[in-house]
């Protein structure tokens, strides 16, 4: 059965687009089929998999609008398992275009019904706001994903997020469940850090993952998930080896594990 995961948190730099490709990644290195649908305008997550604006012609947007089916934007990637739906800065006029529609929060749920490919994991890409895109990827989705900057100022904004949530669980879509609060960036030499990882432990212990040591699952900061990007890579595909790419595989394991 397919299952559609949202990658979401209205900060900035949180984590949400390398947390996005690494996990569609590693599921599709498990050998599940996987759609990535970047919903940033910024195409952030487009990019990280080595795709530029001139190597594709149409994107989420022209699926949003109706223009093009959505089977005939779907690139193919380095993995071939791993398919992508780009994004492009064109993406911010959904916004505005939509604003007279009546369904316009359920129109991405839509489109997805129309896939031909029997995708085992949809994983989708949000802008760092929670405006119409982000609740349409909410909308179309059995569950989020949350990146925590275990750095300052990490848990702001993460009330307005949950009230969101619980909004979209109250109307638009009941069956929204939050998968797992995911702090990443996070550096067991940093006093910071260890201090917000603690705050986030105290707040949320029953919404985060648990890694096979039993322990909390954290993304560290790793500088190989930096640098990943610029090779259009995934970390999987780029080092294999790094704490990085060990991190966002367990995260995999996690997800393959609560469908079982
Ligand atoms: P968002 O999509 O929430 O804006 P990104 O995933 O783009 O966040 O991450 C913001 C920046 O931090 C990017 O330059 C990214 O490469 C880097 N980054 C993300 N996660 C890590 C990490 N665990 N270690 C080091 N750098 C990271
Ligand atoms: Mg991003």
């Amino acid at each position: 059965m397919i299952e559609i995961i949202s990658v979401a948190n209205q900060k900035g730099g949180v984590g949400k687009t390398t947390t996005a490709v690494n996990l569609a990644a590693s599921l599709a290195i498990a050998d599940k089929k996987v759609l990535l649908i970047d919903a940033d305008p910024q195409a952030n997550a487009t990019s990280s998999l080595g795709f530029y604006k001139n190597d594709y012609e149409y994107n989420l947007y022209h699926v949003l609008i109706g223009s093009k089916n959505i089977n005939d934007v779907i690139l193919n990637t380095n993995l071939p398992t791993l398919d992508l739906i780009p994004s492009n800065i064109g993406l911010v006029g959904i916004e505005r275009e939509f604003d007279y529609l009546e369904d316009k929060e359920l129109i991405l749920r839509k489109r997805i019904k129309d896939l031909n490919i029997n995708y085992d994991y949809i994983i989708i890409d949000t802008p760092p706001t929670l405006g119409l895109i982000t609740i349409n990827a909410l909308n179309a989705s059995d569950s989020v994903i949350i990146p925590i900057q275990t750095e300052f100022f990490a848990l702001e904004g993460l009330a307005q997020l949950m009230k969101t949530i619980k909004l979209l669980q109250h109307t638009t879509n009941p069956k929204l469940q939050i998968k797992g609060l995911l702090p990443t960036m996070y550096s067991s030499k940093n006093n910071l850090s260890k201090q917000v990882l603690a705050d986030i432990i105290r707040h949320f212990r029953e919404k985060l993952f648990i890694d096979k040591e039993g322990n909390f699952l954290v993304i560290p900061r790793n500088v190989r998930l930096a640098e990943a990007p610029s090779f259009g890579k995934p970390i999987l595909l780029y080092d294999i080896k790094s704490k990085g790419a060990v991190a966002y595989e367990m995260l995999a394991k996690k997800i393959l594990e609560s469908a079982e």
